[in-house]
């Protein structure tokens, strides 16, 4: 659903309501080991192979911090330009679930690694600002099984002691769309980072999805129900449209919306309650007596800045300034780190505009195709921009062109030998051009008669009749002038 849809069912139907929205996104730390333990982190091993005597939670083991998490932590802090914290704490967050055997869950409370901070979010109707409340660590638990086994649940604890980082949003979202590009932006900045790899089909990014309604204009916000675990943008949309109208509705029928946490039924589209804010959990959070607060140098922050790469906000303007792309464009290239350095690398080595059409329009359409992402692409960087250059000095028209870079899909071929090799070479020779626009016209008199009277439309019928004795090798260019010198 576009923007614009949204706030018409919101206006029209129900008067003048908007959303409000925040989000507790779950991001996996990228890290071979996990928060608290060496235990391994690969995504689909053999279940419970991965898993310490720490993450099974024995009697008498002890966590010990993994250096490594804390640095991601810090680094996308940094990202998120937020405030670092020097002085953190885990606390113990205690509840029982199967798939949490040490009774509690590591978690930061009250001091965070990290406290404010902003992502910028680019809506079409412009530029907004989405605050940051805070990023904490903590443990991820394991997972129970419920369909592999007709009389049991089963247990897999090869997730159980992850790390997480919990980035949590102030209510500043608006809709389904700025959450899409919110959680869009978040991901960009972890993947270039490399601290999350924000691949959402395997769990490593999903939000607990905050939404309230209210009158707008409102100072006030709304009752809010918290929509556990969503795992896809669109889900989260799906969830947050289903909800706003529910609780329109609850209002306008003059009830309360209850404070309560829900769950979001992808098959059925709708959230429905877990349970309500007076059976909420009492965590009895306390001070994890095993692990001492974490204190960070100023040094050690310092260095961990200057080691960053440049970032997607950065690199846009960069590409902005320095390559006259769009702001489109340019949002479209940096959205990927790697799109974005293949996309540079061909720019500087033929021209920037067309390197950005041929990224953004064959090569994309190519990739998707065949389901591949850029750095799978069957065109390397050096001979895309080969190809570009072929038609910047006129050896090939982009028409041409096309077949070029069909031929390069095969074998990422250089275009030079391809051009060669199959005489797609474009035909610049004046004397030849205006030879076969003579024939053309003469075998077509009926039609010049008629373009002379005012049927325009005919140009497109000449240039395409040249063409064709071409072999489609003639300079279109010159086509186009000689013809239209012919027919004055
Ligand atoms: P808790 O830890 O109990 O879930 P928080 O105050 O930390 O509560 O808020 C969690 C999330 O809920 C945050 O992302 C915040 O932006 C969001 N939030 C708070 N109030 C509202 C509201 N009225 N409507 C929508 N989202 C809200
Ligand atoms: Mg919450």
């Amino acid at each position: 659903m576009s923007e614009k849809e949204f706030d018409y069912y919101l206006k029209g139907e129900k008067g003048e309501y908007e959303v409000v929205i925040g989000l507790e996104v779950h991001a996996q730390v990228l890290s071979e080991a996990k928060l608290f333990s060496p235990s391994a982190t690969k995504f689909g091993s053999e279940p419970n192979s991965q898993v310490s005597l720490v993450d099974a939670a024995m009697p008498g083991m002890l966590p010990v911090i993994n250096k490594f998490c804390v640095e991601q932590a810090v680094k996308t802090g940094l990202g998120l330009n937020a405030k670092i914290n020097t002085f953190s704490k885990f606390d113990r967050k205690n509840y029982f679930y199967a798939d949490l055997p040490q009774g509690y869950q590591i978690s930061q409370f009250k001091h965070p690694i990290v406290g404010e901070g902003k992502v910028i979010l680019d809506m079409p109707y412009g530029t907004k600002e989405i605050g940051i409340e805070r990023l904490h660590l903590e443990q991820d638990a394991g997972k129970s099984i419920h369909d592999q086994d007709p009389k049991n649940s089963l247990v897999d604890l090869n997730r159980s002691g992850i790390a997480l980082m919990e980035i949590v949003s102030k209510p500043d979202l608006r809709s389904p769309g700025e959450v899409g590009e919110y959680i869009k932006k978040l991901r960009s900045i972890m993947r270039y980072l490399n601290t999350c790899d924000g691949n959402m089909e395997q769990g490593s990014l999903r939000a607990d999805v905050n939404v309230s309604v209210r009158k707008k204009g409102s100072k006030e916000f709304g009752t809010r129900c918290e929509i556990k675990n969503v795992n896809s943008i669109k889900f989260m949309q799906q969830a947050i449209d289903y909800e706003a109208r529910r609780q329109i509705e609850l209002i306008e029928e003059g009830n309360e919306v209850d404070q309560e946490t829900r769950l979001f039924d992808t098959k059925k589209q709708e959230t429905r309650s877990m349970r309500s804010k007076e059976d909420a959990h009492d965590y009895r959070y306390f001070p994890d007596p095993d692990l001492l607060p974490l204190r960070l140098e100023d040094s050690y922050i310092e260095d961990l800045k200057k080691s960053l790469p440049e970032l997607p906000d950065h690199k846009k303007q960069r590409l902005i300034s320095e390559f006259k792309l769009s702001n489109y464009e340019a949002s479209v290239i940096i959205s990927d780190q790697a799109v974005s350095t293949y996309y540079e690398e061909v720019a500087k080595n033929s021209d920037y505009k067309l390197a950005a059409t041929w990224l953004m329009g064959e090569l994309f359409a190519t990739l998707n195709k065949e389901g591949k992402d850029i750095t799978e692409s069957p065109v390397s960087a050096v001979n895309l921009a080969k190809m570009i250059n072929l038609i910047k000095d006129g050896t090939i028209s982009g028409k041409i062109a096309k077949t070029v870079f069909e031929e390069m899909i095969k074998n990422d071929g250089d275009p030079s030998k391809i051009v060669e090799d199959k005489g797609l070479k474009q035909t610049s020779d004046p004397k030849e051009i205006e030879n076969i626009v003579n024939k053309v016209l003469e075998t077509n008199q009926d039609k010049v008669e008629q373009y002379k009277s005012g049927k325009d439309k005919l140009f497109g019928f000449f240039v395409g009749q040249v063409m064709k004795e071409m072999k489609g090798k003639g300079n279109p260019q010159m086509i186009n002038d000689i013809l239209k010198n012919k027919l004055k």
